[in-house]
């Protein structure tokens, strides 16, 4: 008797230890299903593009990253899926099977960014699609801004919102294309060609403090009840507009995004037909050169109202559309 009431006791402990460890893991992030992708990767010997001015290459600052991120969101009780834990090359392709193929719940691809103009950083986060319809991704996407902007910028920076589609226009990114319909963004958090943020961005206390953003942003998300994906093209379709691919957005040219944009807009001030040509060619320019810049949207803005000037009323539709469903409005939050 004495043995069986034990027993039970035993038991009954047991139970309600494994009850409160997992009751500390009963945040939100419990459970989910999480991919977390760290972008490129084996590709030292073969890509000159994506390494910063003091050698950092891109692809080990998305892996120290992403392998921070791992640990953070499995002491949250996530389950976590990497599509790389090496310096590894993963197809495109596969790394979107690895979401679709485990149903996860959430989908982060880990990413850094370069310009040809070393000044230039601040983070941009990218959602599949048209705003209208990826709802998910673009409440993600702002969670994203909002924790990214507060722990690497200290809550001072310009910031995108963009769809994939300003940098890709024909089909988007194809790890966000591939697992449309679940929650996912890819974020470039900072740019690595500039110098100052490349060293910082070397040391893994910093990389941690990104990882920090990713939990609190995946968070945030998850506490709220998550906004629906409907399919592609069924509310809006947006013409593309043919932006600089990457060799070309690092020429002198491209340089000139932001000085382009504050010349077209003291041109646009002016009435006169030459000058309403002249600002609509350098918007244009700034557009094409930085699509996913924080001036891009008020490029394309602008472009609708000089095209409206010189009576291209469909043209001008066209641009207003491209505004309302690739760029997100958002101000960071202090
Ligand atoms: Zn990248």
């Amino acid at each position: 008797m004495f043995k069986k009431s034990f027993l039970l006791l035993l038991i009954c402990s047991l139970t309600c230890t494994e009850y409160v460890f997992s009751q500390t893991k009963s945040g939100v992030l419990s459970g989910k299903v999480i991919c977390v992708d760290a972008g490129h990767g084996g590709t030292a010997l073969t890509d000159s593009y994506r390494v910063g001015p003091g050698g950092e290459r891109e692809e080990w600052i998305n892996l120290r990253v992403a392998k921070i991120l791992q640990k953070k969101l499995l002491q949250k009780g996530a389950k976590v899926l990497m599509t790389r834990t090496a310096d590894d090359t993963i197809a495109l392709w596969r790394r979107a099977k690895i979401v679709v193929d485990n149903k996860a719940d959430l989908f982060v691809s880990i990413h850094h960014n370069a310009t040809a103009d070393a000044n230039v950083n601040f983070p941009i986060i990218y959602f599949h699609g048209n705003a209208s319809e990826n709802l998910a991704g673009v409440a993600l996407g702002k969670e994203l801004a909002t924790t990214i902007t507060k722990h690497l910028f200290e809550g001072n920076s310009p910031v995108s919102v963009v769809s994939d589609f300003t940098i890709f226009p024909k089909a988007g990114a194809q790890v966000l294309r591939g697992t449309y319909g679940i929650p996912a963004v890819l974020a470039e958090a900072a740019f690595f060609s500039n110098p100052t943020e490349e060293q910082k961005l070397k040391q893994e206390d910093y990389n941690e403090k990104e990882a920090q953003a990713y939990t609190e942003a995946l968070e945030a998300f998850f506490s709220k009840s998550i906004p629906e994906i409907i399919p592609k093209n069924r509310i809006a379709s947006v013409p593309p507009f043919m932006a600089f691919q990457e060799a070309e957005r690092m020429t002198e040219t491209a340089r000139r995004w932001h000085q382009d944009f504050l010349d077209g807009q003291v041109l646009m001030k002016n009435s006169d037909t030459t000058s309403i040509r002249q600002a609509y060619e350098l918007f244009t320019r700034s557009a094409r050169s930085f699509p996913d810049s924080y001036v891009a949207a008020e490029c394309h803005a602008n472009r609708a109202v000089l095209l409206r000037l010189m009576g291209k009323t469909d043209e001008a539709k066209q641009e207003e559309l491209r505004v309302k469903e690739f760029y997100v409005k958002f101000a960071v939050k202090r």
